[in-house]
């Protein structure tokens, strides 16, 4: 299920949202109740791989077991 990241343009919160694919979902900010929000990109297809960059350069030499 995709997952999309959406701003509050009014507050400025980011918000995740999961959508079933109907296209027709209206997402309100959970910090304002705003329904005006704007669609920033997918996390599903980013890979989140910003979340992870920390967690892998504090291997100090890169082989060190995932878990
Ligand atoms: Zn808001």
């Amino acid at each position: 299920m995709p997952l999309y990241e959406y701003k509050c343009k009014k507050c400025g919160r980011t918000t995740e949202f999961l959508e079933r694919g109907s296209g027709r979902d209206r997402h309100v900010c959970p910090e304002c109740g705003g329904t005006d929000l704007q669609k920033l990109f997918s996390t599903f297809a980013a890979g989140r791989s910003d979340s992870k960059a920390g967690g892998v350069s504090s291997c100090p030499t890169g082989t060190c077991p995932l878990s």
